[in-house]
């Protein structure tokens, strides 16, 4: 995406919460995990993994909900106090400093296609991966797969 279409807000479903994407995410997840089903009622997840810092609230002051994740660490949950919309989570793996943003509630999520999907050993059948797309039967190894520019950005929330 170029870099002029940022930044890019978004927002709960109540309007309560907006916040603002300052810059291009580092990856986009797709997750097919049961975990992630259930969360979302649906059939994936879809994840713009940025660095916290890179998200900035415009208006409210979401809510944090622990929640159990298929690693068994939890992720932390940041909720719309009002209605209660998922707006982006923390997981164990990135701690505090790298946000998972739900690209749903994007006000342009047709921008963020999933640069990678995980746990596809999970992934509901009628789902039709697009060809091309990185796929991983669980989890994978960022240093094999992110481009070198994204693998830096991730080592820098590392400090
Ligand atoms: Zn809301
Ligand atoms: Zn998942």
């Amino acid at each position: 995406m170029a870099s002029s279409a940022f930044p890019i807000e978004g927002g709960c479903a109540c309007r309560a919460i907006r916040y603002r994407m300052t810059t291009a995410p580092m990856v986009v997840h797709a997750c097919h995990c049961r975990w992630c089903q259930r969360e979302t009622g649906a059939s994936f997840a879809l994840n713009a993994v940025i660095e916290t810092d890179r998200v900035e609230l415009i208006q409210g002051q979401p809510e944090l909900v622990d929640t159990p994740s298929h690693s068994g660490k939890g992720q932390k949950i940041w909720r719309c106090p009002t209605c209660r919309i998922a707006l982006w989570s923390h997981y164990a793996g990135g701690g505090e400093t790298v946000r998972f943003v739900r690209v749903g509630t994007l006000d342009s999520p047709d921008a963020f296609p999933p640069d990678i999907h995980v746990f596809t050993a999970s992934k509901q059948p009628w789902v039709q991966i697009p060809a091309g797309h990185k796929t991983f039967e669980e989890f994978y190894n960022a240093k094999e797969v992110w481009p070198p520019e994204a693998q830096a950005r991730w080592k820098a929330t590392r400090r």
